[in-house]
Parts: structure tokens; sequence; C-alpha cells
């Protein structure tokens, strides 16, 4: 059988790899647009702040091990056209030659694309997006030439990963963000504490602002403007407002696509065509919590997503578990992350929500470098269960560990209160005999209580 797997990154070599585990007597191709198979493109920002020294590093594999592994890498190579009845793709390399390729099971993973806002300007020099490795290369190149200032446009968790890698680099970072809090995907009295620190470091956040133009000015620089009369030069501006699926190469060949754009698949990550599968960036995530399709581009679901859709093109019958929005992100030493629904999500899926905000610290206070922790759980006010977690603190603070504590919950449907019956690890240095997640369970089931 002949797989062929479009897109090489987290979801296509994922589902490659995955065939060729479950089923070592296939032939498997996987094509992909760019020359970089297997990069982390999550990476990119520690690329540019220079903590990552050698962009080749953010290869989970090389090219060789790939190859080791029986994959037939087709890099540079673009895909054109699907034709589900014939079984056949066309394909046109780097030196434009076109060719038809067969398949007998199809892996699309062709992942997202930037959102480019409706503003004039963005094809000045020195306009920049950031999503594959030559985005990456390009804004590098231009920081080689020392530039003084960046504005970002978008404050999610690529602009704000990027905020601080420019300002580690030296440069007066402005971020702009048109709605009033950083981080829309947290609840805005943990948003505060990101821009806070932000500040912190000698950046600025504007929030409020949409941008409206970008335009040349005086010395080679870049004139933003935009709401209130915002205005602000830099040299260099990154626009960073989000992602959408890139789902036109299925889409035109007759597979569904969702509301979001995104390739409609079952829960075995079949696509609406017979033997065509798709994964990652470009196709819908089954919300576990909600119980419906949701599109959650990330690189943690393109691999489970990669890994179901492989197996069962190759003839396996595994069901892709279901995500529940876990998320989280580094901002200089904060660190903040959320997983399930918050307040307003819970209650717009029909839950019945009470979020209770507690502090707590990290460890037990007598040890030194204790760090508050900020949590808020939110869990239904009928049966108890745990409906979302989210949490913000110090980067030393194992902020991700608690996180996942949370999602690891959620994904078991556990209640709140079962999260206090959790044995969980206990020394000084590192925690306390109830860890600051069980304290903010029990603040729940007090306030829930009327305590
Ligand atoms: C700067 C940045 C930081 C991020 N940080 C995180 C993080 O910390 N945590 C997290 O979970 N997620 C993060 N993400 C998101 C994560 O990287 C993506 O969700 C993930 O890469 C999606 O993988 P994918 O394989 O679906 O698509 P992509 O990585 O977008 O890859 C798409 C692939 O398809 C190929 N392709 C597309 N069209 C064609 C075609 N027509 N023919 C042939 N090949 C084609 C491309 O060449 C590429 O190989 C980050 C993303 C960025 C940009």
């Amino acid at each position: 059988m002949h797989l062929v797997v479009v897109g090489g990154s987290d979801a296509g070599i994922a589902a490659a790899l995955r065939a060729r585990e479950f089923d070592p007597t296939l032939d498997i191709d996987v094509v992909l647009a760019d020359a970089f198979p297997n990069f982390s493109i999550c990476g990119l920002p520690y690329l540019l702040s220079g903590e990552v020294g050698d962009w080749q590093a953010l290869a989970h594999r090389s090219r060789a091990d790939l190859e080791r592994s029986g994959l037939r890498l087709r890099l540079e190579t673009t895909v054109h056209g699907v034709d589900p009845v014939a079984r056949t793709l066309v394909v046109v390399d780097a030196g434009h030659r076109e060719a038809v390729m067969g398949w007998d099971a199809l892996v699309v993973a062709t992942g997202a694309e930037p959102v480019l806002p409706p503003i004039p300007g963005l094809d000045c020099p020195g306009v920049f997006v950031l999503h594959t490795m030559d985005d990456a290369f390009g804004l590098a190149r231009a920081l080689e030439s020392a530039p003084e200032s960046a504005l970002i446009v978008g404050g999610g968790y690529i602009g704000l990963e990027m905020a601080e890698a420019l300002i580690e680099r030296g440069l007066e970072v402005t971020l702009v963000e048109r709605l009033p809090q950083v981080m829309p995907t947290v609840d805005a009295n943990l948003a505060s504490l990101i821009s806070e620190e932000i500040a912190r470091h000698g950046g600025h956040v504007v929030l409020d602002t949409g941008v409206h133009e970008i335009a040349p000015c005086r010395g080679g620089r870049l004139c933003v403007k935009g709401d209130g009369g915002f205005e602000r030069a830099a040299d260099v501006v990154l626009v960073a407002v989000g992602v959408r699926p890139n789902a036109g190469l299925a889409g035109s060949a007759g597979a569904a696509i969702g509301p979001q754009g995104a390739l409609v698949v079952d829960r075995r990550m079949a696509t609406s065509l017979p033997g065509v599968w798709a994964a990652g960036d470009c196709a819908e995530t089954y919300h576990a919590m909600l119980g419906r399709p949701a599109y959650l581009p990330l690189g943690t679901t393109a691999h489970k997503q990669g890994r179901t859709a492989g197996e069962n093109a190759a003839g396996g019958d595994r069901v892709f578990a279901g995500s529940v929005g876990t998320q989280v992100l580094r901002v200089f030493d904060l660190a903040v992350g959320r997983t399930g629904l918050r307040d307003l999500e819970a209650a717009a899926a029909g839950f019945e929500p009470l979020t209770v905000v507690s502090t707590a610290p990290d460890h037990v206070a007598y040890y030194p470098g204790a760090h508050p922790l900020h949590q808020s759980v939110t869990g239904d006010r009928t049966t108890g269960r745990l409906l979302g977690f989210q949490i913000a603190g110090h980067r030393l603070a194992q902020v991700p560990a608690r996180l996942d504590i949370a999602a690891t919950a959620l994904h078991h449907g556990a209640t709140v209160d079962g999260i206090s019956d959790l044995d969980l690890s206990y020394a000084p240095p590192f925690g306390s005999p109830w860890d600051a997640v069980q304290s903010a369970a029990q603040a729940w089931i007090s306030a829930s209580s009327g305590a």
C-alpha cells in the first residue's frame, strides 16, 4: 500500500512515523513544500532571541533519521491538486517539474498560515510574520542590521513570546493589541500579569488599539497608526494576529470544511473523502469538554492527531481522545497557562460554572524562594465537575506541571473535590503537603458550599 502524507511538520511527520510503525510494509512518501522536515516552529521565538544558537537544532529529527525510519521525503515539492476518485495528486518540485503521484491512502497535514489583517502597508520592507523557518530567517536577517525598535501587532502567545525575544535582543518593543487584554485565551487578571511582566522588562503594551495602517516614514522606519490617534515609528514590525487553516488543497478536492475554515474530520481523523485523513492545524479538533469540534491550532494537538491519522491510514482503528484546550506560555519570569473551559465558555456550553480565584505559594513559605501562584478553578455548581483551570506564577514555580495535573483531571472527568484526593508528591523545596492545585480546589469547594 502506498501512503502519501502532504506536509512534513508536526502532524505530517507524526502521521508518517506512526503509519510506518503500525505497518512496516507500507510505502510512504512525505511531500512538503518547504525544506525543513520535522522542524519545531514552536522554537522560532527562542531562535530569534538567541537562546537557541543554531537553527538546525530545531529539527526534532534529522532528514537522515527520518529516511532511516523508512520515509521517502520529497522536499520543496508542492502539491497542487488532489483527485480523490483517481487517487492521484499533482506535485511540482523545486525545479518546476510537474508530476502525477498515485496514492492508496492520503494524510493531509498542510498546517495553517498567518492571518493578514486588511490594513495597508503589510508588504513594506521591514514588516514580518512568523510561521515558517523562512519567515524566521527573514526576521533574523533584519535583526542583524541592529534595529533599535520593533512594533508587534497582536498580543497572542506568538506576539508575547516575540516581545520577550526582541527585548532580550536589546530592541525597544511596543506591542499593540486590539482587545482590552493580551492573551485573550486566559482571564483578564492573569493577562494583566503578562502585560506587567513585559513592562517590568522595559516593553510597552498598548491595549484597546487596532492598527489600521503601516507606511514607510523618515529614516527608513515604519510608521504604524492605530485607533485613538495611536502613532509610533519602528524599525521592524511583526504582525502576529493569529492563524487560519490551510485547508484549500483538500477543500478544493471536495473535502468538507467547517465553520472556521478547517477540514471536517471524525474522531478517527477521516475527512469526508474516502481514503483521505487530515491532522494538525489544517483540521478541526474534537474538544473533549464541549463534545464537539473546535479549532485549536497547537503543536501538541497536531502531534496527537497526526499519530491517530497515521495509524488509521495504515489500516488501524484508533480514536482521537480529544483536546481540552491546554496551553502554556512563558514571558520572561512569568509562566501562564489554561486548560479546559473558562467561566464564559463553560456557561455558553450549558454548564453552571462557578469560578474561584485564589493564591498559594508554590512551595512551603519557610523554604527559600517561594513564589505566589495565582490560580483560578472553574467547576460546575451542580455536579461538582472540574471544568477548567488557569494558573500564573514564576517560571520556576512548576506552573506547567500544575496545569497538567488539572488537564489530566479534566481528561478523566474528575470533580473539583477529586483533586483534593490525589496523592501528589511533596518535599519542602517543591511544594506543600497540600499542593497549590489542591489548595485552589479546596478554595472552590468552600466557595461552592457557601463556607
Ligand atoms: C512562532 C510559533 C510558536 C509556537 N509555539 C507553540 C507552542 O509553544 N506550543 C504549541 O503547542 N504550539 C505552538 N505553535 C503552534 C504549532 O507550531 C503548530 O500548531 C504546529 O506546527 C502545526 O503543525 P502542522 O504539522 O499541522 O502544520 P505546520 O507546522 O504549519 O506545517 C505544515 C506543513 O505542510 C506543508 N505544506 C503546506 N501546504 C503544502 C502543499 N500544498 N504541498 C506540500 N506541502 C505543503 C508545509 O511545507 C509544512 O511542512 C507555535 C507556532 C508558531 C508559528
